[in-house]
């Protein structure tokens, strides 16, 4: 059977959940957008307060799938709450200034519960029934003193601002574009690639958990979402990479992904700015955590980004500085 867009259900809020990674645990919460106007979110949550960064340098991050609850059907879906609103055993809130919870598109009555890490797969990679990717690529391309910037979850409202601060720094960029945001606003899709930068398939609307979804569905989802970016884009952009929602990549769903031509796109540091934990905040976890040939994730869509882009005008600058240039993640 294949899945349609499934709107509604789907849209559920679905919660992260936890991989512990090396000595962290990886709480991964990446709420969906199936609608284009949805104020989805995504959360990619790490455990320990001070390690935002998803993975260090070896980069764990964004690998082993995260469990999550399925929230009750119709639930307000899409939103994402923010960290402080969704209490986790292995998942303390973050040390960060601004209140999470006060995120407008933090749904408070979003039906929210939180699913201890597995055993399996939490400490042992292919542990579960459901196997972990091997493949997730993690670094950059050239490696040295490069890094490559991602932005999840668009195109957006926001993505505008995005690409105007890329192009004053001269900055290249990979955007994992949700099918169904691709398909509402493919002008973005079309300026992205005009001014330079990449194109990478994060599904046609972000379902969580990934791994829980049935074969045909997940097909889908990745497939699918490959076509609505490339129709968005009005041309036959290359797209060689794919992002499972909150980085719950399975062997399962890295084949499919490599089955259409794209590889698992994983990252090194997560700013965490989806919860909006405040612009130092951000700032201070990339600088505390980029290393040569990081990638870094951050986002365009699902909410208010007005933090991460005044995140970003001061990243762009240091990481230039740094003497780091932009580079795309390995393909
Ligand atoms: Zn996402």
């Amino acid at each position: 059977m294949v899945k349609s867009r499934i709107p509604a259900p789907r849209r559920s809020l679905l919660l992260g959940a936890s991989a512990l990674l090396g000595t962290s645990a990886l709480l991964v919460a990446c709420g969906a957008q199936g609608s284009p106007s949805a104020l989805g979110d995504a959360a990619h949550r790490t455990a320990s307060p001070s390690a935002s960064t998803s993975a260090g340098p070896s980069g764990a991050a964004g690998g082993d799938p995260s469990v999550a609850a399925r929230p009750t059907p119709g639930g307000d879906a899409e939103t994402t709450a923010a960290p402080t609103r969704t209490p986790s055993p292995s998942a303390s809130s973050s040390p960060t200034p601004a209140a999470p919870s006060s995120s407008p598109y933090a749904s408070p009555s979003a039906p929210r519960t939180t699913v201890p890490a597995q055993p399996g797969p939490s400490g042992t990679p292919g542990g579960a029934s459901h196997a972990s990717a091997t493949n997730v690529l993690r670094h950059t391309a050239s490696g040295g003193r490069t890094v490559a910037l991602t932005f999840d979850d668009g195109p957006g409202p926001a993505t505008g601002q995005v690409l105007d601060l890329l192009a004053q720094y001269g900055a290249k960029a990979t955007f994992c574009e949700i099918g169904d945001n691709a398909k509402t606003r493919p002008a973005a899709v079309q300026r992205i690639l005009a001014e330079g930068h990449r194109l990478c398939d994060h599904t046609v609307d972000h379902p969580q958990p990934m791994h829980t979804q049935t074969h045909e569905q997940q097909v889908a989802e990745i497939r699918d979402a490959k076509a609505d970016i490339e129709r968005a884009a009005g041309g036959s952009p290359t797209i060689t990479w794919w992002r499972a929602p909150g980085g719950d990549f399975t062997a399962e769903n890295e084949r499919i992904g490599a089955d259409l031509g794209m590889k698992s796109l994983g990252w090194t540091v997560d700013p965490r700015d989806w919860s909006r934990p405040g612009v130092q905040a951000i700032v201070s976890t990339v600088q505390q955590n980029l290393r040569p040939g990081g990638v870094v994730l951050m986002h365009d869509g699902g909410g208010d980004r007005s933090q991460t882009v005044a995140a970003l005008k001061q990243l762009l600058p240091w990481m230039v500085a740094q003497g780091y240039t932009f580079d795309f993640p390995q393909s």
